[in-house]
């Protein structure tokens, strides 16, 4: 089953969004060494194919751009929580 590339990336499109200045793998959001320093809970929710990844990944890159580690990386999991303000 073919990976679905990021609806959203950044200019240069193997460019990891982290801050570790590498690449990343097509179709996967980070390289392999921010998606491990990410949570469980996050990568679970980031693999999860519904009407939130753009969302997911806009979060994803958005905290990036704020300087916000890996680790600490946190996205939304279902709509109900985006409108009660979760994971921010
Ligand atoms: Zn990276």
């Amino acid at each position: 089953m073919p990976d679905n590339p990021p609806p959203h990336g950044p200019a240069d499109p193997t460019a990891c969004p982290g801050p570790c200045g590498g690449t990343r793998p097509p179709g996967k959001y980070v390289c392999p060494s921010c998606w491990h320093r990410m949570t469980l809970v996050t990568r679970a929710y980031l693999k999860k194919q519904d009407d939130l990844a753009i969302e997911r990944y806009q979060q994803l890159v958005e905290q990036f751009g704020r300087g916000v580690p890996p680790c600490e990386i946190r996205v939304i999991r279902s709509r109900w929580e985006w409108d009660r303000g979760g994971a921010r």
